[in-house]
Order: structure tokens, then sequence, then C-alpha cells
């Protein structure tokens, strides 16, 4: 009897955008799964998480990790389960959270991989709330930010991933918390589901002047993910010792050259000392990696105590990835972006 061929889809980096990604800048390619060897195993990816940062792995600008190459595989967080082993650490049936990119199947030798619990109800939960971007919102708000009760925390791209998190984590701290999002169903939820305080539409007209009216205290922790023309209407409304986590400027990844107009940096620098802010960024396992347990703890039970919720953003089918992560870097997207790869 001759064994079934396996055949692994992947997209590859095409080529890299100039401005905002195209469906041109991905390749999909396809090659037969090869026997694996001994010591290693094939995982299937059931979950791909897509997430901002994968803009500036397409880019070949210095930055914090390296670019993807042309011609490989797109980098990128999965939930995978082991559909053959010669590995004596892993079984078939095992679900695991790794790294195996924008593709169907990966053989590994367990490197980076972290075991989670086989029968798990919502194991995509593993890329949002559990797992990078819940651990970004804890650290980057409590570690940096340090929200003190009756304090008002005002949170950028209030809907997603993070910023859900963030504001949510803020109100259980007994702060008054702000969200910023885009459009009117996204700031419903933010304050009738997520329970925020107020959520401002930063595509209002007068969205400087409804922030200024939700925080009448000012603001003192911004939460910044986004740039652009949001932290400028934040800069005005800072109190003295504000606090910053630089979490991401989401606004700005497409941008090509520094925005013409008004030079803000003097402004920006005058508000900073004369306040004394302080404004620190951070990548989240860089900095905080040693800390992974005891995020997971805190928000595992947090969780299901039901005192912090969750949307995800799920879209079927790998093959609309690229499509699903452009929009995402144009606001499409409604709480964690995430691909369901194969059925569980
Ligand atoms: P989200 O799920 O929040 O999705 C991105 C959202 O950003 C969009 O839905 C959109 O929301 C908002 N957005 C996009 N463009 C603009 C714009 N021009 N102006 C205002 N808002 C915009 O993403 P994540 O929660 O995964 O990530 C949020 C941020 O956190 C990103 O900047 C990301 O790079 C950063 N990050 C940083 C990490 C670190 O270690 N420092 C780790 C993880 C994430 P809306 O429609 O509401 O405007």
């Amino acid at each position: 009897m001759t064994e079934e061929l396996i055949v692994n889809r992947r997209i590859v980096l095409n080529s890299r955008p100039v401005g905002a990604p195209t469906a041109d800048n991905f390749r999909l390619e396809e090659s037969t799964v090869p026997k694996i060897p001994s010591g290693k195993i094939l995982l299937r990816s059931l979950y791909l998480s897509l997430d901002p940062y994968m803009r500036g792995r397409m880019s070949d600008a210095p930055s914090y990790a390296p670019p993807v190459a042309l011609g490989e595989t797109m980098v990128g967080g999965t939930v995978s389960r082991v559909v053959a082993s010669e590995h004596p650490d892993y079984r078939v049936g095992d679900l695991v959270l790794g790294y195996s990119g924008w593709q169907d199947y990966e053989i590994t030798d367990g490197t980076g991989l972290t075991s989670l619990d086989a029968g798990m109800p919502r194991p995509s939960l593993a890329l949002g709330i559990l797992g990078m971007p819940g651990f970004t919102a804890y650290m980057g708000l409590l570690d940096i930010g340090r929200p003190e009760a009756g304090e008002t925390v005002v949170v950028a791209a209030a809907s997603g991933a993070v910023g859900s998190v963030v504001g949510q984590i803020a109100k259980l701290k007994g702060c008054r918390a702000v969200g910023i999002a885009g459009g009117p169903e996204k700031c419903s939820f933010v304050v009738d589901e997520l329970g925020f305080d107020s959520c401002i539409d930063h595509h209002s007209d007068d969205f400087p002047q409804q922030l200024a009216a939700a925080c009448p205290r000012g603001i003192d922790v911004y939460f910044e993910s986004v740039g652009g023309a949001v932290f400028n209407a934040v800069l005005p409304l800072l109190n003295v010792r504000a606090r910053i986590p630089l979490c991401g400027l989401i606004a700005h990844y497409n941008d090509t050259e520094l925005p013409a107009g008004p030079d803000h940096l003097p402004l920006l620098t005058k508000t900073l000392l004369t306040k004394r802010i302080k404004m620190q960024g951070f990548i989240i396992f860089d900095d905080y990696g040693s800390r992974f347990d005891e995020f997971f703890k805190q928000m595992n039970t947090w969780f299901n105590e039901g005192k912090i919720k969750y949307r995800e953003d799920i879209v079927d089918g790998f093959e609309n990835a690229p499509q699903a992560f452009i929009g995402l870097l144009e606001g499409r997207n409604f709480g964690k972006m995430v691909v369901r790869v194969a059925e569980e």
C-alpha cells in the first residue's frame, strides 16, 4: 500500500511592500511533506495568529528583529496538532503552541514549543488573551503604566487584541478606563461588553474635544498602540507624572517617510519635561519573557472567573490570510485576528 502524500501550502514573502501591503507581496507555494526523520515531529497548523508586528518583518529596515527574507515563509504564532511523531516527548494528538508561520505543516524537533492541554476548549486563546497579546497588555499596563485606583487610563486601539485587555485590567485596578476605537460599533462593544467607562471614535470630526470631555481630570496613563492623530489628541490632556507604555505605533507602520506638516517634536519634549512624564517602549518577550508564568496564572484566573472578556475575529481558510492581514492594518478586524487553518 502506498502512503498518502501530504501537501503543504505555505505563504511566502514575494516582495517587500512600499506603503500598505498588497496581495502581490505574498505568494502561495505548495510542496509535498517529506517523511519525518528520527527525533522530529510533524505539526498540522490549526490556528495562525495575525499580528501588526508582521508588517515590520516584511520590511528590511533595521528593527528589533530580523526581516523575513524574500521567498521565505511568513512568520507567525500557531496552535498546532502533532500528526506524526518520531520524538520521545511528543505523541500524535498533542496540542502545541509554536511558531510554524504561515503554513499548513511544519517538521520540527520541538524547540520553542509549548504544550497545551490536548482537550483545551478554545485553543486559539493561546494566541490571544492567554498568549502574546494578553501578556503585552498585562506587563505594559502594570509594570510601566502602574495605574493607581481613581486614575484615568486611556487606551488606544481599545477593541483589539491588546487594548481590550488593557482597559479591563485598568477597571479591575479601580481606574477610569477610556478607550479609543474606530467606529460606533467598536466603541459600543468597548463600553457595553468590556465595561470601559467611555470610548471615543477616532474617526469623529471632533475627536479631540470628545476625548477631552471624557477625561475631565486629565490622563494619568496612556497606553499607546497607535501614534499619529490619536497621540496628538492625547498629548495636551496628560497630567503631571503621567506614564505612557509605548506598545505600538500602528498608524505609522506603512509610512514611507516622515509626515509633512508641523514638527510636533518640541511640543512633545516640552510636555515630557514640564509634566515629568515617563514614556517607555517595550518588546514583550525580550523585556518580560521571564514573567510569562506569572501573567498566565493571573490572566487564566481572571478569564475563568469571567472578569476579563475577549473577542476573536476568526477568518476561515488559510488562503485568506493575506487579505485578513491587510485588513488588520486598516482596522477591518474586530477583536483578535486569527486564521482557522484547519478544523480541530
Ligand atoms: P488590534 O487587534 O488592536 O488591531 C489593530 C487595530 O489598530 C485596528 O483594528 C485598528 O483599530 C487600529 N488602527 C489601525 N490603524 C490605525 C490608525 N491609523 N489610527 C488609529 N487606529 C488604527 O492589534 P493588536 O492588539 O494585536 O496590536 C495593537 C498594537 O500593539 C499594535 O501597535 C502592535 O504593533 C502592538 N503590539 C506591541 C507589542 C510589543 O511587544 N510592544 C506586542 C503586541 C502588539 P480601530 O478600528 O479601532 O482604529
